[in-house]
């Protein structure tokens, strides 16, 4: 066995072969330069393993095979049914290969073993969901008269690069490969460096799953070598990207080179707007989840709760019981876990410094908010307890800026008019959630909100057959559903004169 290839055995007992190349023209490659990037467990700091990291002229290997595949007749004139069975016998092998899938991911992102099968699972319903879509993607006839025949066809955008970040990077892959495959392309996709792994292993099934070579290439590399590359390449018609705001638009001015087709899954600081006659035990639950969920490292999470003055006082006194009896902060792995580490240590510096900061800034730090040592191996790894900070108000940097952590704040408002206020007052867009027991008020409020998705009492209540996306600076297009295919199609439009030139 090269070093292409490794046998590991992760913390809860799984022994599996973790690949560690590049996945290029469905075959395992070194890097060039034979650079890598090392895998850190986030539960106790010890190095899991190194995989190859691509530079510009790896991506340059992958683009040319992603091109080749394109015009081969093997994917370009495969029936539509055809690929879309492809894609649901790679849902099928997810299924098979859950286990080992959702346990890479919980070792090296360091989410709880649960949440990483619950992920899994979403992959298998993403690629099935989209594998069906293959054969449904139709243009139009419009009618232009007697003499005039003109319909549309529906054709794949070509090479689509894709850029994924760390936070769910098997249902991030899933989200991008289920509709750019369904539509035709072919695909060079790369993961964050900070969870190289799973990505590697689905590569594997990618190539059982019977796709011809180049459809799927799958790389690891850092942001602004590979993810630069693949952002400015010539030979990449589309870019497909999730991650930071100020990322996005760097990613932006690049694909701008050759006017590259853009989508944008970016940042946000949803609301979540609690009225004096919801359902409060109901909003408690829904509140925890939208921003305790996956240590917090999520783009929709829920992170500034606003809350009636009425109720103000008794919905934090339930919502801090809430958290400090529901998220219990541990060992991953364990089944009673709720909260495992943050991904990274530079995350985990990232959040503290902002529980430093809602401190400075005489914001009250009602809950947790603190290093947690007794993890698996005391003293190791990125365990943070989950704050609460009220008396937040709109001009603090913690109010402000995305965290990205388990970390929320809770403000006040009076009047239904300052919570719309209050939502609004944002550079993001992505998420929200209204809680209220009248009907009326929770459609009003849901259409004035700034934001790509409302929830109307519940949170992050995700669904692979809804769109997903946002507006103002959290991301241009959408993901998911029928509208997450418009991104990887383009209309041509084909006049046909049936009439004689007189
Ligand atoms: P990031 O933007 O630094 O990285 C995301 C991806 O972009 C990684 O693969 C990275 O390698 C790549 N990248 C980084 N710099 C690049 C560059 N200059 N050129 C090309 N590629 C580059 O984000 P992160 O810190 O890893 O992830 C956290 C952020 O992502 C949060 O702000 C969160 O809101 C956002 N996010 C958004 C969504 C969404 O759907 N809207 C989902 C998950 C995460």
């Amino acid at each position: 066995m090269s070093d292409l290839h490794i046998e590991l055995t992760a913390p809860n007992g799984r022994k599996y072969t973790q690949p560690t190349g590049l996945f290029i023209n469905n075959e395992w490659v070194k890097s060039s330069d034979g650079r890598k990037i090392t895998s850190i467990n986030p539960t106790d700091e010890s190095e899991i393993t190194s995989v190859y990291a691509a530079g510009a002229s790896d991506i340059d290997l992958a683009v040319a095979s992603a091109r080749n595949a394109f015009n081969d007749p093997s994917w370009r004139d495969l029936s539509p049914t055809d690929r879309g069975n492809m894609i649901i016998v790679l849902s099928d092998l997810v299924a098979k290969h859950a286990a080992t899938l959702a346990t890479i991911e919980t070792w090296d992102n360091g989410k709880s073993y649960i949440d990483s099968l619950g992920d899994v699972a979403e992959v298998q319903g993403v690629l099935k969901y989209y594998g069906g879509y293959a054969d449904k993607i139709h243009g139009q006839v419009i009618d232009t008269g007697p003499n005039k025949l003109a319909y549309t066809i529906k054709e794949p955008v070509g090479v689509c690069g894709q850029i994924i970040p760390w936070n769910f990077p098997l249902a991030m892959a899933s989200w991008k490969l289920g509709p750019a495959l369904a539509c035709g392309n072919t695909v060079v996709i790369k993961a964050a460096e900070q969870t190289p792994l799973s990505i590697l292993y689905l590569a594997q099934l990618v190539k059982e799953a019977g796709f011809p070579p180049g459809v799927v290439n799958i790389v690891n590399g850092y942001g602004r070598e590979a993810g630069a590359a693949i952002a400015t390449h010539p030979g990449i018609d589309k870019v497909a990207f999730t991650g930071s705001t100020a990322t996005g638009k760097e990613i932006m001015k690049m694909a701008a080179a050759n006017m590259k087709n853009i989508t944008l899954e970016t940042g946000g600081k949803s609301p979540l707007l609690v009225f004096e006659d919801a359902d409060v035990e109901q909003a408690v639950k829904w509140a925890h989840i939208g921003i305790m969920s996956n240590q917090g490292q999520i783009c929709t999470a829920t992170s500034r709760i606003l809350v009636q003055d009425s109720i103000y006082d008794s919905f934090i006194a339930a919502f801090k019981k809430h958290v400090q009896k529901v998220s219990v902060v541990g060992d991953p792995f364990a089944e009673t876990t709720f909260q495992g580490p943050q991904v990274t240590k530079s995350q985990y510096d990232s959040v503290l410094a902002y529980i430093q900061a809602g401190k400075d800034e005489g914001a009250t730090l009602v809950s947790g908010g603190e290093v947690f040592t007794n993890g698996p191996t005391p003293s190791k790894g990125f365990f943070i307890t989950p704050a609460i900070f009220t008396d937040v108000k709109p001009n603090m940097k913690i109010y402000r800026e995305e965290v990205f952590g388990p970390f929320v704040v809770i403000a006040t408002f009076t009047s239904e008019e300052e919570a719309l206020k209050m939502a609004n007052d944002t550079i993001y867009g992505l998420g929200s959630a209204v809680f209220t027991k009248d009907i009326t008020r929770a459609h009003r409020v849901a259409r004035r909100i700034e934001a790509g998705m409302v929830w109307i009492n519940s949170s992050n209540d995700s669904d692979y057959r809804v769109p997903f996306g946002g507006v103002k600076q959290s991301g241009i297009g959408r993901e998911l559903g029928e509208a997450g295919m418009a991104g990887y199609t383009q209309t041509k439009a084909v006049h046909v004169n049936i009439g004689l030139m007189i």
